[in-house]
């Protein structure tokens, strides 16, 4: 990934961030009281499969979406040939 796509992603990303924010303060969205994945009743994150669809978001608590992005990055790695690590803290 070259500096600009990384660059332009990451406006991307913080634009759907913040689009999210505003819509759930005017109530455009609103949270459901379960994780979409597990069904577990705790604290949901909105997840983007398109960064550029920001409104597109499907809820997912913390472990299911850091499982998510996790096999996201594995994909990514796969896709340009590379091997994916686990970072493991020590
Ligand atoms: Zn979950």
């Amino acid at each position: 990934m070259t500096a600009y796509t990384l660059e332009k992603s990451n406006v991307l990303k913080t634009r759907a961030w913040n689009t999210v924010a505003v819509a759930i303060r005017t109530g455009e969205l609103v949270p459901p009281i379960r994780c979409e994945r597990c069904g577990k009743d705790a604290h949901l994150e909105a997840h983007h499969d398109r960064y550029d669809k920001p409104l597109e978001v499907i809820w997912l608590c913390t472990s299911c979406h850091s499982q998510t992005h996790g096999k996201l990055r594995k994909r990514a790695w796969k896709a340009i040939g590379g091997r994916y690590k686990r970072r493991v803290k020590k």
